[in-house]
């Protein structure tokens, strides 16, 4: 899953305590929305954490079933892919269609819109944040109801651009 280029870039994934702490703050998110964090997700969530970077679903499937101790047994497609199906539901995660791939949300907020700079050196991918104003204005002005929007910007990373 590391970067495809020679460029240097930092380990973005999150480890140890930060891990914990980022696991457990969505737990309490789901419970606050009514939601339950079942093992399968916390672990699909865990695995996007660790990356720091997108992963795509089959690289998910492999590292589910490649856990040391058979923590959550062995997954069948369908449990990550509903697994994945939640997080992005909730928020805490995000489906990057233009790589057909996903990556943890660094917002803790559910139903956010997520825009991302995805580079087209590594396919590192770095969430900002996005106004939505100008798209919404055009979307009252059509008529129509603006629900949930991703904005995918590719070009080159610092590290690749340098
Ligand atoms: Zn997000
Ligand atoms: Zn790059
Ligand atoms: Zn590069």
């Amino acid at each position: 899953m590391g970067a495809a280029c020679e460029h240097h870039h930092p380990d973005s994934g999150l480890h140890g305590g930060g891990l914990i702490a980022a696991l457990d703050a969505a737990e309490g998110a789901c419970r606050a929305a009514g939601e339950r964090m079942t093992t399968p997700r916390r672990r699909v969530l865990e695995l996007l954490l660790q990356a720091g970077e997108p992963v795509k679903a089959y690289d998910l499937i492999a590292a589910f079933n490649d856990a040391p101790d058979g923590e959550g047994g062995v997954a069948k497609p369908p449990t990550v892919y509903r697994a994945l199906d939640f997080l992005s539901r909730m928020g805490l995660a995000h489906r990057i269609a233009s790589i057909s791939a996903y990556v943890a949300c660094v917002h803790a907020d559910a139903d956010h819109s997520a825009a991302f700079l995805i580079c087209d050196c590594c396919g590192t991918t770095r969430e900002v944040a996005m106004p939505r104003s100008g798209l919404e204005a055009s979307a009252r002005e059509a008529g129509f109801s603006l629900g949930h929007v991703t904005v995918e910007g590719h070009g080159r990373c610092e590290a690749c651009g340098a």
